[in-house]
């Protein structure tokens, strides 16, 4: 089997799932159920700016924790006039993200490198804002990465972070009685430990900031699997070009199954805020 650690996963995905999944590699939030997936991805980067009050004053320093392939970053940048510093653990990412930035009028407020979240190397104190977009899932370390937010974060600073998350706490049971599903899923998507969102509530806690809200968005974001799976059927033949038809397939079965435990209450999307007090 091919390696599913993250760094690895992206280099090898990212190319397919800009077919898959557009130019923002994360969910969206839908106002109804027919809406594009670019309307519904954007307006879960407006929905996290909103909550991360990006728009408090321009020129915020924000660390992009887990940037993708910059979308994101040139977003807060073009509408926020934030200067932002992406990082991601995947090689590709970092190239597919500068070029964007290279390419782009506001390319001079963004940065792009390649570190782990969990032991970012960055100055303590260093931003104003810590986003992190759908990648908490991915790590391991998850209270080193919001320790690390902590830390380079500047007194009054804000993290905002949205996950996919457990609906509830799983028991062995769930695990043993699901083993195809959970298989399937790091198959397509790498392999990833999703939380409850009072865990991230405790690791917040636990680095010494002070949770100000959250937000479950599951119902909201459940037709990103239908969009999704439309990707796959309309461009199914670059994507078998890019990951092979078994890539293809356990990607597209993959969808069915997120969308059986997002009704099964054992997943959802949740967003949450806190900050570093002065
Ligand atoms: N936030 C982006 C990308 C989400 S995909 C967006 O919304 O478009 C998840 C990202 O997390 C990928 O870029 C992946 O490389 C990155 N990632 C996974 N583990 C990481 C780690 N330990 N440190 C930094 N980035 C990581």
């Amino acid at each position: 089997m091919a390696s599913d650690r993250p760094e690895d996963h992206y280099d090898r995905v990212t190319a397919a799932w800009r077919y898959l999944l557009g130019e923002n590699l994360h969910w969206g939030v839908f106002d109804a159920d027919d809406e594009p997936l670019t309307v519904a991805t954007d307006r879960l980067t407006s929905r996290m700016a909103e909550h991360g009050r990006l728009a408090d004053a321009p020129g915020l320093r924000v660390l992009d924790v887990g940037c993708g392939i910059g979308t994101p970053a040139l977003h807060l940048a073009a509408t926020y006039d934030a200067v932002v510093t992406g990082i991601t653990i995947s090689q590709q990412g970092v190239d597919l993200a500068r070029r964007k930035a290279a390419a782009s009028p506001v390319g001079q407020r963004v940065t792009f490198l390649k570190a782990d979240a969990q032991d970012n190397g960055l100055p303590a104190a260093s931003f104003d804002r810590a986003w992190v977009m759908e990648s908490s899932h991915l790590m391991p370390d998850k209270p080193a990465m919001i320790a690390e937010c902590a830390r380079t974060l500047a007194p009054g600073g804000r993290l905002v972070l949205c996950d996919l998350v457990h609906g509830r706490p799983l028991t062995q049971r769930d695990v043993l009685s699901r083993a195809k599903a959970f298989n399937l899923l790091r198959l397509a998507f790498g392999r990833a430990v999703m939380a409850p969102l009072d865990a991230y509530a405790g690791w917040c806690e636990a680095a010494g900031l002070v949770v100000d809200d959250r937000v479950d968005l599951g119902a909201a974001a459940l037709p990103t699997l239908d969009r999704w799976e439309e990707n796959a059927r309309d461009h199914a033949a670059a994507v078998i070009d890019l990951i092979g038809a078994q890539g293809h397939a356990d990607f597209a079965a993959s969808c069915a199954v997120l969308r059986d435990l997002f009704r099964e209450g054992l997943l959802s999307y949740a967003l949450i805020t806190a900050h570093k007090p002065d």
